[in-house]
């Protein structure tokens, strides 16, 4: 790890969790908080975004939300605008999470439409992108990085390099228990900055790139040991407050 680049640590609690389950959360987080020099970040589901940032006020520890709609305002019934994220204390918000490309076929031009809207209302995107295993085993990774990337460049290249994050999220990873190795991983983050590197301005190469898919305490110390990676975006395993605890201690401090 580039001990220039603060390293970032990101729960997704996904659909999961409830007003009592987050003030218990920070309570046994804030137990143990990581050492200094490196950045926590947690996101619940919208409705527990507010009562999440109350418990964890003071602590340093940032809240983002999980999905925001590309929309200002208008009739989109259902969706929540950047400006109402940031409203509620939010500093990040994933985008173009590979369920919601899935799931809910989110496009790359509605994918670059938040990111736009993110920054926007002074919200750091944290931008999903990730090789399916058909994908992967089709020796299609870095197309397909390549092309999610392109596909966001035009608001990426107007931001500074610390105003966005990028979460290599292979899918076959995701929730399945099976990890990229550290060897793979620092394969595409080194693809992903050197693609940063190329748009406009050249400085996107300094933005933090997490690893994301199964990251566990087990495997955490060596996936965040490589180079190119930043620290980690995890699912199943930030549910337990301890875990997770232990996770971000496995990222090196930066260093100033
Ligand atoms: C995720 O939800 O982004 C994720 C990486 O999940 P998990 O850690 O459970 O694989």
């Amino acid at each position: 790890m580039n001990a220039a680049r603060c390293p970032l640590v990101a729960a997704n609690w996904k659909l999961h969790g409830s007003l009592r389950f987050a003030d218990d959360w920070a309570r046994d987080f804030l137990r143990r908080p990581p050492p200094a020099g490196i950045e926590v970040l947690v996101c619940p589901a919208f409705v527990h975004i507010a009562h999440l940032a109350r418990a964890l006020e003071g602590s340093g520890v940032s809240v983002g939300a999980q999905n925001l709609s590309e929309h200002r305002d208008g009739a989109f019934t259902g969706e929540v605008s950047a400006a109402m994220l940031k409203e509620l204390g939010c500093d990040y918000v994933l985008v173009g999470h590979s369920e919601r490309r899935r799931i809910y076929r989110e496009s790359d031009e509605q994918i670059a439409g938040k990111l736009r809207a993110a920054a926007g209302a002074g919200l750091k995107p944290v931008l999903c992108v990730g090789e399916t295993l058909a994908q992967r085993r089709a020796d299609d990774t870095r197309e397909v990085l390549r092309r999610q990337l392109d596909a966001a460049a035009p608001v990426l290249s107007g931001l500074a390099a610390d105003a966005f994050v990028i979460a290599y999220e292979p899918v076959w990873a995701i929730g399945t228990g099976e990890t990229a190795t550290p060897e793979q991983a620092q394969q595409a983050h080194a693809f992903i900055r050197d693609h940063l590197g190329g748009l406009a301005g050249g400085r996107a190469a300094d933005a933090r790139v997490l690893y994301g898919g199964s990251v566990k305490t087990d495997n955490a110390t060596s996936l965040f040991q490589m180079n190119d990676v930043d620290g980690g975006l995890v699912g199943g395993a930030s549910l337990k407050a301890e875990a997770f605890a232990d996770i971000c201690r496995a990222a090196p401090p930066r260093r100033d």
